[in-house]
């Protein structure tokens, strides 16, 4: 038979590797046995298993005969070793039901303190203590939380009662009650029980602990613990352990206390205890607020300014002995501990320690200083940081200590923070934003037209759409803040005002999001910019020296360019060109080539674009200096460069020399069903060879230009978007090799470079092996590749993909994180089958997944060469893939 309880403290030698094992124990029960048995003082207990837990769940919420008759001897052992009976008369043990599952959970029982108190044992406990006030205090303390916690008689009913008798007696604090006064409430709150329950207060004290271990198992399917469950993936199956601890006392006048603590200061990372304590307290009071805590420390009150002494001075002794446990803990766990402790008569007694949860900014120093201390290697501070956690630092984040008029709420769609005025559309944004304005770009929802507003903006506000919308994915991409699917949020074009909340604003009016918390704010709130510098950096170092894959990122603007670079990008692994036709200078060309009716009208259009273009190539080339840059050629449907409204076309009109009515007719011939599957990627280079010809054209072109200037030649890599054939890509690959034979014999130079495509459609992965006789490279266009694999519109699945996630139907929204089981098979595959064909064929990822751990550790996997990721998120790529490499 397995052992399924466990006692710990008063020297039992924990030889059972289970007593320590957090999936069998607990978190809290693992930590209380591991402190007993490195020698610290922990009030003897015993822990029921979660496999226990499990096993009364499954077989209808019956406690099996072993049980009954190990816990029976497991409270013999906490007995003995206090020198206390349970139930006992004249001396009476008391112990504290705690619940505690493998990683922590808010969602579940709270604990029962003081139980094993009734009529009888409460004398017992005045004699014993000599300590008349403090066991009639106990004891109410007791009747409250169990009949909250394990009858279910609501709380409010007891508070009620003694705020009633706190009045009559003209007191402001609990500390001002007496022992009668406490006395005279044990009375009310066991009518309160016997009126609400029509039974009174248990006074079995058997039949209390068993209620109080029922209720623990039972929390495990509460709708509290359920929620949590799903909100944060933990799997329904593995139960909660019950701890069963002697108590200590904390309200045992002023040489007692109780207090939580960090060995580190959790949001610095300072190498400094931090923590509150009360004197004369119990269990939760430190946290819930009745009284104002106290600082730990010296150093730490007098910083704040405050005037109730600290541990360090009130209590020197007992402070004395927490900081060797402090000293011990971190040795022992290597890393910050967040600990429970209780002084009762000047003696300490640890009751909790776990890993401290910590801030990104602390998360970091503590990692780099334990390096520093001996107390941990590299490969481990690597591996204790949150790569997403770096998300927090690598945007301008709001001034923490300035003043916030909230004036509404949306979801925080792209983190980061901004403050501009508000403009309702994209090219009021651009104008504004050329002439050095700050702007915000608040509209209903965006669409790819206002790409070159929302690039201007400094940040963009939306009032529907979720974290997946358009503006949540194009602004993350871009490193904007964003906030969506504000729904508080009306706005009004023909008065161009707006209503947030009860707020009337109209454009011009300054506004800042925080796209960290989705809070929107009137007026400018300072912001402060990130960096990467100091131990961040640091870390850095640290995780290039480990990882296999490179890390490049997806950007098409110098500004961007050098950005990524300043985070350690390795060269551009998407460029996208059509972001560059939506400027402002050249759309009407743009607009001109998509409306012509031949090729010869395209020709005239394109020839405007090709220095242009060939600038753009130019510029980041520069920035990029000789590090790989991969090109890909137009993929958006022409349409969405379209004239919109009456205004643009007789502008275009003017501009151009055709008419308002040709125009208009070329544009209805244009439009599309469905865009997404159709005249769009390689399509757009099959039919009209001369868009592709001048954009290759103009890649060579400048990378002349550039290998000129610098003396080191840049890399182009041209990549050809949605191949589905390896027609097409033969096709392609033919014309971009002919363009670069031509502009190489005009500039007589000789150039490396590479041409490649993306495989986005699950057609182009089954046929990797074939398409890969005709590239040099393949970049898994992730994006668009979970779009046709799973036959869901990005931009439409906002409607309906939360409740799928919700329902487990995906672990997580696959346009964040990819979906490896089905999406990552055709990775997998189109990787195999292309590196079978050409051993040498450069693979690498350029989708949103580019910058999202999960989906980096799976690329490590795959063998992927390099993940791609937007500018913010090359920081985090680097140390995932750091991760990835050392875990594989
Ligand atoms: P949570 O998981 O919500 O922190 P805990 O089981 O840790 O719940 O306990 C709640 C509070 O009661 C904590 O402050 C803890 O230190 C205190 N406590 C728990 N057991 C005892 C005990 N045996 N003696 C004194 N205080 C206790
Ligand atoms: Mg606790
Ligand atoms: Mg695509």
């Amino acid at each position: 038979m397995v052992k399924q309880v466990y006692t710990f403290g008063g020297g039992v030698k924990h030889s059972d590797p289970r007593s320590r094992d957090k999936v069998i124990c607990g978190g809290k029960g693992a930590n209380l046995a591991e402190m007993a048995g490195i020698g610290l003082p922990v009030p003897p207990g015993f822990t029921i298993t979660t496999e226990e837990c499990v096993k009364y769940l499954a077989e209808g919420a019956e406690f099996s005969d072993q049980l009954r008759a190990d816990v029976a001897e497991a409270l013999t052992h906490i007995e003995k070793t206090v020198g206390k009976s349970f139930g006992d008369a004249s001396d009476p043990l008391l112990v504290s039901v705690r619940s505690g599952a493998r990683v922590s959970m808010p969602g579940m029982m709270d604990t029962v303190l003081n139980l094993g108190l009734n009529d009888e044992t409460v004398q017992g406990l005045v004699s014993a203590s000599g300590d008349e006030r403090f066991a009639w205090d106990s004891y109410r303390r007791f009747i409250q939380m169990y009949s909250d916690v394990v009858l279910g008689v609501e709380h409010h009913l007891f508070e009620e009662a003694l705020e009633i008798a706190k009045e009559d007696n003209g007191y402001v604090n609990d500390v001002e009650l007496s022992a009668s006064d406490w006395q005279k409430i044990v009375k009310e709150y066991k009518a309160i029980v016997e009126k609400e329950l029509d039974k009174p207060f248990p006074q079995d004290v058997q039949e209390q602990l068993w209620g109080a271990i029922r209720a623990v198992f039972d929390s495990w399917d509460s709708d509290r613990a359920k929620v949590y469950r799903r909100l944060n993936d933990i799997p329904g199956g593995w139960g909660t352990a019950v701890n069963v601890q002697a108590m200590v006392f904390g309200n045992m006048g002023d040489t007692s206390a109780t207090g939580v603590a960090f060995t580190r200061d959790p949001a610095t990372g300072e190498k400094a205890y931090y923590g509150e304590w009360l004197v004369n307290a119990q269990g939760e009071d430190v946290v819930a607020g009745i009284r104002t805590p106290q600082y730990l420390t010296k150093a730490a009150r007098e910083r704040a300014g405050a005037k109730p002494l600290s541990m360090e001075e009130a209590m020197p002794e007992a402070y004395q002995q927490l900081a060797d446990v402090f000293e011990l803990l971190e040795k022992h766990y290597k890393d910050m501990q967040d600990i429970e402790f209780t002084v009762e008569r000047g003696k300490l007694w640890m009751l909790q320690t776990r890993s401290g949860k910590r801030t990104a900014k602390a998360a970091l120093k503590m990692a780099v200083d334990m390096v520093a201390e001996g107390l941990i290697d590299e490969k481990t501070a690597i591996l204790r940081v949150d790569p997403m956690a770096l998300d927090q630092l690598l945007h301008p984040t709001l001034d923490p200590n300035a003043a916030r008029d909230v004036l509404g709420k949306g979801l925080p769609a792209s983190p980061g923070a901004a403050s501009g005025a508000i403009v309702l559309d994209a090219d009021t944004a651009e104008k504004r934003a050329e002439m050095g304005e700050a702007v915000i770009l608040v509209r209903v929802e965006t669409s790819p037209e206002d790409i070159h507003g929302m690039h201007a903006a400094k940040g963009i506000l939306t009032a529907r759409g979720g974290m997946t919308s358009h503006a949540a994915v194009v602004a993350r991409g871009m490193g904007r803040c964003c906030v969506s699917g504000a729904s508080g949020v009306s706005i009004d074009m023909k008065s161009r005002t707006l209503r947030i909340g009860n707020r009337e604003l109209k454009e011009g009016d300054v506004i800042t999001l925080d796209g960290s918390t989705g809070d929107i704010m009137a007026g400018e709130v300072p912001t402060v910019e990130p960096e990467l510098a100091g131990d961040f950096a640091e870390l850095m170092i640290w995780a290039d020296k480990h990882r296999r894959m490179k890390v490049r990122t997806n950007a098409e603007t110098p500004a961007d360019c050098k950005m990524a670079r300043q985070f350690g990008a390795e060269g551009i692994g998407l460029c996208r060109t059509e972001h560059m036709f939506f400027d402002a200078s050249r759309i009407s060309a743009v607009r001109q080539m998509i409306l012509a009716e031949d090729e010869a009208g395209r020709r005239a259009a394109l020839e405007k674009l090709l220095p242009e273009q060939r600038d753009d190539f130019a510029q980041i080339f520069m920035v990029m200096a000789g590090l790989p840059v991969t090109i890909r050629l137009l993929d958006p449907p022409l349409h969405e460069f379209l004239p919109q409204g009456d205004a643009e076309f007789a502008e275009l009109s003017e501009t151009i020399g055709i008419g308002v009515d040709t125009l208009k007719r070329r544009a209805d011939e244009l439009h599309e069903m469905n865009p997404m599957l159709g005249h769009r990627g390689c399509r757009l280079g099959i039919t009209f060879p001369e868009i592709y010809e001048m954009q290759a054209r103009a890649i060579f072109e400048a990378a002349c230009e550039v290998a000129e200037r610098l003396g080191d030649a840049p890399v182009p890599e041209v990549m050809i978007p949605l191949v589905a054939t390896k027609r097409e890509l033969a096709i392609l690959r033919k014309l971009v090799d002919d363009t670069a034979a031509k502009v190489l014999a005009e500039k007589g130079r000789s150039l490396d470079y590479m041409v490649g495509t993306m495989i986005e459609l699950p057609r182009a992965a089954l046929m990797a092996g074939e398409i890969a006789e005709e590239a040099k490279f393949f970049s898994f266009g992730t994006n668009d590749l979970t779009q046709t694999t799973l036959g869901v519109s990005r931009d439409d699945a906002a409607r309906f993909l939360s409740p799928y996630v919700e329902k487990g139907i995906y672990a997580r929204d696959p346009f964040v994180s990819l979906d490896i089981e089905g999406v990552g098979q055709l990775v997998q595959l189109g990787a195999d089958r292309g590196r079978a064909t050409r051993a040498d064929l450069k693979l690498g990822i350029c989708g949103e997944h580019g910058g999202d751990p999960a989906s980096i550790a799976f690329c490590e996997k795959v063998g992927l060469d390099y993940v791609s990721a937007s500018p913010f998120r090359v920081p985090i790529a680097r140390l995932a893939a750091a991760q990835a490499a050392l875990a594989g």
